[in-house]
């Protein structure tokens, strides 16, 4: 019996009661409701998806659960960027490291010298690198990245969730003001509105936790699709999503979740996760009820549960 079918067998057994054990803590956390349409989603919601490469599916709870990507989509676009950009383009806009702020903080984009975000990860990084993506136009760069993602999800009918795009845009003030900073700062080209736009779209690209785990997947195996073998990025370019995903990808918490559970990994405030153990699984996960960090909460104290129990820490 290989690893994995071994991990597998293991985890059907267990997994629905980790699910089980993990979703009582959801009470101590709080659905996000600065973007108001994301204050309807269920607060005592939980649900895993675990996919291997050869395409077996472990999943247990709720993970039927319609879910926008919110930051996890940063990941894809920064990819895309690269792909689009290079590397020198990109990382003359954003920085490599951790702020240790919040993710929608712009205090040192007027600190710190030169005035360029962090990371890509945050949303000033995020913003500025959605006006890196090719395109002529705001909708053809958005219909670029919803055609990655559907090709790396595997999934034509990925889409928008409407009402979430539209609840972001009309109440996104401190990311319109982050925007017209960084186009002060001359890290943005273009159009400030149509870069948001830009962002807003690929925040609110509507998922599940199977589609998170197919796109997981892909990075898991450095950018080939070990089911279908196409290649669809860069092996170097997922070297540099993965890397930013362990030192920021779980917000202000992305050192406790690297010693408590050691994968690569990016949150959303949808309460979202996508990880994967590399070489081996890409994995999806939801529990919008969030912890104080921004994280889901029940969503971390399942990983934490399944990577302990079965030692799937890189480090
Ligand atoms: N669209 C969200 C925002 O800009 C994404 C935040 C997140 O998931 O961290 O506030």
């Amino acid at each position: 019996m290989s690893d994995i079918d071994k991990d597998f067998t293991i985890v059907q057994e267990r997994l629905e009661d980790w699910v089980k054990t993990s979703l009582p803590c959801s009470a101590n956390g709080r659905v996000a409701a600065y973007i108001p349409e994301l204050s309807k989603a269920p607060s005592d919601a939980l649900g895993i998806y675990i996919l291997d490469k050869q395409g077996q599916a472990l999943s247990a709870g709720d993970c039927g659960l319609q879910f926008t990507m919110q930051s996890i989509s940063k990941v894809f676009t920064l990819i895309l960027a690269l792909m689009d950009k290079g590397e020198k383009a990109v990382f003359s806009k954003v920085g490599m490291e951790p702020t240790g702020d919040n993710f929608n903080s712009m205090l040192k984009l007027e600190l710190v010298r030169p005035g360029i975000p962090f990371n890509p990860l945050i949303n000033a990084g995020a913003i500025a690198i959605s006006s890196l993506i090719d395109g002529v136009s705001p909708a053809e760069k958005s219909a670029r990245v919803l055609s990655f993602f559907r090709s790396l999800a595997s999934n034509d009918s990925l889409d928008y969730d409407e009402d979430v795009y539209r609840s972001e845009s009309e109440t996104a003030n401190l990311n319109r003001s982050m925007g017209y900073l960084l186009k002060d700062n001359g890290v943005l080209e273009g159009d400030v509105d149509e870069v948001l736009d830009v962002y807003f779209r690929h925040c609110s690209i509507n998922v599940n936790c199977a589609d998170l785990s197919r796109m997981a997947l892909v990075l898991a195996f450095d950018g080939a699709d070990p089911i279908t073998g196409e290649r669809l990025i860069p092996r170097r370019y997922v070297q540099i999503a993965k890397t930013f995903m362990t030192t920021c990808g779980m917000y202000n918490a992305s050192g406790e979740f690297a010693i408590q559970v050691g994968l690569p990994a990016k949150s959303g405030v949808s309460g979202g996760i996508l990880t994967m153990v590399p070489g081996r699984y890409g994995i999806g996960v939801v529990g919008p009820a969030l912890n104080a960090k921004g994280n889901s909460i029940a969503g971390v104290q399942l990983l934490e549960t399944i990577a302990q129990e079965l030692d799937w820490s890189l480090f």
